[in-house]
């Protein structure tokens, strides 16, 4: 196939904001697809070449693309660096300089995709010593056959700012569209691909038929899409979500886990489903030691503490544990954690997914071996007084703890979802996990950093929508949680565009924010503002798949 094809579909797709006709466009594309046996191309529908579980990343900086831009159109790198002042789109500034190879090149190559995709297959696979060279050798050979708009796409997909619109929901219908029309089974390809994670896998089980696709399995050695809370703050309506006797647990505030042991190896993934397991070697060891099975999944909450006093820490303390590369088993020493499991999807070579969660905490009980500051089954009682459940929230708020998770005797483990067979129950704070889409520059003492942050709820029809501004709630000097400073940092490489004071980012940085209430305002996308928000937290263990979406917000502006 050309990838000429795909440009045009990139183009179509592009073109409109209607879901239905981005379903409809995408469907048609996927049938030829099908026909053509090749299912991986469904990642670059999304600018990827690999499933969404496979955190590879290309690693190319917007300086690496100007240099191959330069090269391949023989404009120097500092006309194209202003080029891209003017024009702000690495993207458009390719099509542009490119696009004036003279027809006689672009004749004698016509770039297949099969090159694109082999091309930036490898560039995934490039580290270490010289890599840098050889990425550029391999994005120069894709420009230099490609048209214009081909070399718009190549740069964006290299830059994961494909900007064609595909979300996972769309992707979903159009995969039920194609092999499933008119038969409602978009709810079928959503769970598969929450137990798969991979667009490529669940639309060749679809091609495959219902019965297939419906038997989809999580497995061992691959993140999945954990399953997710409602929020209530009073018992009754625990009660009323998930029965009357149910089962309730500690509000552990630590970072979720997901322990993988497919036979060889015990892999860590979090919630966003990055592999973190070299950041936790002590993690792995104790697994190895205090469980039993030949494969299993564990959902749990890793919890750190303070070696000298065993007290139990705050997230923040331990949260750097989840990105550091260097010193770790200094930082295991210093900051070591303790594994709380509540629940067990997979064990020994099948899923336990679909038996009720009464059953899978016994086999849990059974399968661990307990030990204080290792690893332990999450505390839990199961009852149906009201009193007593009461004082194991107050307890358990005593001990230090955000609160109590509920959660249905009978229900199964759905990935991915907040479908209410957990609830948590926290003291009325306000808070919500947002995304950031844009940041202003300070003035005065804190000119030149990014100070106050756009955040963002998910909408499944419209992406991202505003609800607010926050510049406050980070700490100004180094120590427990993250400065300003550190937040500029991680927040620089991310800026897309810039105009005037305000800069706008690409939604990767999720944040916990409180607020004291939501208010309906004409001044956001999304229709609603919070009012006195403040950054609690700032999450890089979570992805904005799970971040708050519109109906929550309308929800709480409603209820105040
Ligand atoms: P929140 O982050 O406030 O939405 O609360 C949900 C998170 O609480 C989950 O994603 C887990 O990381 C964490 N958590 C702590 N203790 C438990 C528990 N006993 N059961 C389930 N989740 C828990």
């Amino acid at each position: 196939m050309k990838y000429s094809e795909f440009v045009e579909l990139y183009e179509k797709l592009a073109g409109t904001t209607k879901k239905l006709e981005k379903v409809g466009i995408l469907a048609n594309f996927l049938k030829e697809l099908k026909k053509r046996g090749k299912s991986e191309w469904i990642y670059l529908l999304r600018g990827r070449v690999v499933a969404d579980y496979d955190e590879r990343e290309f690693g190319i900086s917007g300086k690496l693309t100007i240099k191959a831009i330069s090269r391949v159109s023989g404009v120097s790198d500092s006309r194209v660096v202003s080029e891209y002042r003017k024009i702000g789109d690495l993207g458009e500034i390719a099509e542009k300089l490119l696009g004036q190879k003279s027809q006689s090149t672009l004749f004698s190559a016509c770039l297949k995709t099969e090159k694109v995709f082999d091309n930036l297959r490898k560039i995934m696979g490039l580290q270490g010593k010289g890599s840098v060279d050889k990425k550029l050798g391999l994005i120069a050979e894709l420009l230099g056959s490609a048209s214009g708009k081909e070399a718009k796409y190549i740069i964006r997909t290299l830059l994961n700012d494909l900007r064609v619109g595909v979300a996972d929901a769309i992707l979903r219908d159009a995969i039920s569209k194609t092999f499933f029309d008119g038969e409602e089974m978009e709810a079928d390809v959503e769970e598969a691909y929450d137990r798969t994670n991979d667009f490529a896998e669940v639309f060749e089980l679809a091609g495959k038929g219902k019965t297939k696709l419906k038997s989809t399995e999580i497995r061992p050695g691959r993140p999945i899409k954990v399953m997710l809370p409602v929020k209530v703050t009073e018992i009754d309506e625990a009660l009323r979500i998930c029965g009357e006797k149910v089962a309730v647990e500690h509000k552990y505030d630590g970072f979720r886990v997901v322990i993988s042991y497919d036979g060889k190896n015990v892999m860590l993934f979090t919630r966003k489903l990055d592999n973190v397991t070299n950041q936790f070697p002590d993690i792995v060891n104790v697994v190895k030691s205090h469980v039993k099975g030949k494969s299993f999944i564990l959902d749990t909450e890793v919890v750190g503490y303070d070696p000298k006093t065993k007290k139990y820490m705050p997230f923040e303390a331990i949260s750097q544990r989840i990105k550091r590369k260097h010193d770790i088993e200094k930082l295991v020493k210093e900051l070591p954690v303790e594994i709380n499991v509540f629940d067990v999807l997979y064990h020994n070579g099948n899923t336990v997914m679909d038996i009720p969660f009464i059953k899978r905490r016994k086999l849990l009980e059974k399968i661990i071996k307990a030990e204080h500051f290792k690893i332990r089954p999450a505390t839990q009682i199961i009852s149906e007084d009201k009193k007593k459940i009461d004082e194991f929230y107050k307890e358990a708020l005593r001990t230090g703890e955000e609160g109590v998770m509920i959660k249905s005797l009978d229900a199964i483990y759905r990935p991915g979802r907040r479908v209410g067979f957990i609830v948590k129950m926290k003291p009325v704070v306000a808070d919500l996990d947002l995304v950031i889409v844009g940041a202003e520059y300070g003035t005065g003492k804190r000119a030149g950093g990014l100070t106050s942050f756009y955040v963002a709820c998910k909408d499944k029809e419209n992406g991202f929508l505003e609800v607010g501004r926050v510049s406050s709630g980070l700490k100004e000097k180094e120590g427990e949680g993250v400065t300003y400073k550190e937040m500029d940092k991680i927040l620089r490489p991310l800026i897309t565009k810039t105009s005037g004071r305000k800069v706008f980012i690409k939604p990767k940085v999720v944040v916990s924010v409180t607020y004291q209430n939501i208010q309906k305002s004409p001044g956001y996308s999304s229709g609603y503002a919070l009012r006195f928000p403040r950054i609690m937290h700032y999450r890089p263990e979570r992805g904005v798949y799970d971040i708050a979406s519109l109906d929550e917000i309308k929800k709480d502006a409603e209820r105040k």
